[in-house]
């Protein structure tokens, strides 16, 4: 068993997008040693690029670097694994542990290629999201892999391919790496470099993640980060990574039973989210008789006009109340759908 199998969150990896050449992983990876938080250095050997004439990573001779940077500094490597062959090689020259990209996790048939050629080594596998914001996806990689045997699982949340124009180049979309960890209760770790997709951005995606109560963070770092061959716009120094690490401020994850604030606050929010549910029982309850209603008097149960003219005064309402556009919508599109059905 490897060492590291106990992985003490929170944890965080850092190290090239790809590993370049031997000088380039090893300036890097002794300059992330002397960052305490640095449990992992991270090198991608094999790229997988949007265009097929771009840098796609050095292969063997890659691996071979990133084994003197792991002697050299005691620092334990992990890089990317997409097919079977790159397992083997990976093991073969030491590879403490492994992720599975974006890309790779989208295609059942390749991490189901995956999982069998890691049976038997239960080394350490951090899955990615899919590319796309598809959460039974991103569960179903690691169901592959636990029934191949995998025990020491961790995800990795790097964003999700947004069709609406973002500040970021992956959009966090929070909601749906949390509810994998409630499913899955595993940890999970912050990819802010390609969340971002910048520089500007890494900060304040850090403390967001450690405001979230993630596991950790995984950030592209490069000695020169202008220069680097792959992802040149998001990767920052280990230097500029200390001082990131630096200013996040830490926050408890757990709260001590006997806070009287807090607990009086959700007294409060239990109280209101009581009333809550009254008030929707009582709706459901009108709904279903305009349901019965609308069905004696031979009409449809859709009527669009009024459905977009309540939608309109609620959002007037609420931004009245200061409450966002997105909520609203939200939670009158599942009050209208639930109803639609109840009247069905
Ligand atoms: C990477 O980590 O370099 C990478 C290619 O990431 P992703 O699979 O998240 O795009
Ligand atoms: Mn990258």
């Amino acid at each position: 068993m490897l060492y590291f199998c106990r992985m003490k969150y929170p944890l965080v990896i850092a190290g090239p997008c790809s590993v370049e050449s031997e000088a380039q992983i090893l300036t890097t990876a002794q300059a992330l040693a002397q960052i305490p938080e640095v449990k992992l250095l991270r090198g991608g050997i094999w790229k997988p690029r949007t265009r097929p004439e771009a840098f796609e990573g050095r292969g063997e001779e890659g691996l071979q670097w990133l084994l003197k940077a792991k002697q050299a500094t005691g620092l334990p490597t992990a890089t990317e694994v997409a097919t079977p062959e790159h397992v083997e090689l990976a093991l073969k020259y030491e590879v403490d542990a492994l992720w599975i990209g974006a890309r790779t996790v989208v295609n059942p048939f390749s991490v189901q290629q995956l999982a069998d050629a890691l049976k038997g080594t239960d080394i350490p596998v951090f899955v990615k999201n899919p590319v796309s914001p598809d959460l039974n996806l991103w569960v179903g990689a690691f169901e592959r892999l636990q029934k191949a045997g995998l025990s020491q699982l961790a995800a990795i949340h790097r964003g999700f391919s947004y069709y609406k124009e973002s500040p970021y180049r992956n959009y966090p979309m929070w909601e749906i790496p949390i509810e994998l960890k409630r499913i899955l209760d595993l940890p999970v770790l912050t990819d802010i470099s390609h969340i971002c997709g910048n520089r500007e951005l890494l900060g304040d995606t850090a403390q967001k993640s450690v405001d979230l109560a993630f596991d950790g963070l995984m950030v592209e770092c490069h000695h020169n980060p202008d220069q680097a061959l792959t992802d040149a716009n998001q990767q920052i120094t280990p230097e500029a990574l200390a001082k990131l690490l630096n200013a996040l401020t830490p926050r408890a994850k757990q709260v001590a039973n006997d806070d009287p604030v807090l607990a009086a606050l959700r007294s409060e929010i239990d109280d209101i989210d009581d009333e809550l549910l009254q008030l929707l029982a009582r709706r459901m309850n009108v709904s279903s008789q305009i349901g019965e209603y609308k069905k004696e008097k031979g009409l449809t149960v859709v009527q669009m006009d009024r459905w977009k003219q309540i939608l309109t005064a609620h959002l007037e309402t609420g931004a009245n109340l200061g409450l966002s556009k997105e909520l609203i919508e939200k939670v009158f599109e599942a009050i209208h759908k639930a109803s639609i059905k109840s009247q069905l």
